[in-house]
């Protein structure tokens, strides 16, 4: 099985450190292809207006002076023109991407990438108070976890999200199939300040998020201390939305 693992905190992130060593016990045809510098946040963009690079660093292992989605893609057309992989994983990104979060998120967004090209993708998420914390519930359960996704075969154009909780391993309850759950709108802190020039700049801060935990969400499923497994699709249509829509339009 050749798996392709990417993620969104850059080539030399700790996460993907901790990730590789569990793909090599699934595998032994391991790639690695991320971006060069850190992405969180770059969610699905892709670099249209520079080129970018592919560095070699080490056998198998590649950085892309790129987003998340331009490592995949290009993973796709340059490094396995041959053979492509049978499963991308993205992560293990430092920090939890749950609820309506995931828009934002590099890590899900090259797992997008990859089940848009039709291959089973994950996507793994560390939930952390503080970044530099462990990630530890994902090295003890990461395993339990992809072993059953590998052997489950995957519907189209899906990518599993997972999300483990901020304990440590042998504290985690177990593992939850859950749907995504909703943040209230609050978008953390704007903090405001002026340049070295005098012009006024803002910067988005990130804090810690009022969420409404609905029952059978990813949100509550962490927060009680399971990993959270939730399918996700690319197709973002209301569904139930377009009879009434449509009858707005018809006349
Ligand atoms: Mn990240």
């Amino acid at each position: 099985m050749r798996i392709l693992l990417t993620n969104d905190d850059g080539i030399h992130a700790p996460g993907l450190e901790v990730l590789e060593a569990i793909a090599a016990r699934l595998s032994d045809d391991v790639w690695v292809c991320a971006p060069a510098e850190e992405q969180s946040g770059a969610g699905h963009s892709l670099t249209l207006h520079q080129p970018v690079r592919l560095r070699e660093h080490g056998h198998q292992r590649f950085a892309v002076t790129g987003t998340p989605t331009d490592a995949v893609n290009l993973a796709l057309r340059k490094l396995f023109a041959d053979k492509r992989p049978d499963l991308v994983i993205s992560g293990i990104n430092a920090g939890e991407n749950l609820a309506d979060d995931i828009t934002y998120s590099g890590t899900i967004s090259a797992a997008m990438e990859a089940a848009l090209a039709g291959i089973p993708a994950i996507a793994l998420s560390q939930a952390m108070r503080e970044r530099g914390a462990s990630f530890g519930a994902a090295q003890g359960w990461a395993e339990k976890v992809l072993r059953p996704l590998i052997d489950t075969p995957m519907a189209r154009r899906t990518l599993i999200n997972v999300n483990f909780p901020d304990l440590a391993s042998d504290a985690v309850k177990g593992i939850r199939v859950v749907r995504q759950g909703f943040h209230d709108y609050k978008r953390g802190s704007l903090v405001e300040g002026t340049d070295p020039r005098g012009r006024k700049y803002y910067w988005f801060g990130l804090e810690e998020m009022e969420h409404t935990l609905d029952h059978g969400t990813d949100l509550e499923a962490v927060a009680d201390g399971y990993v959270a497994v939730t399918p996700l699709q690319l197709d973002l249509t209301n569904h139930a939305a377009i009879g009434a829509l449509a009858e707005g339009f018809a006349s």
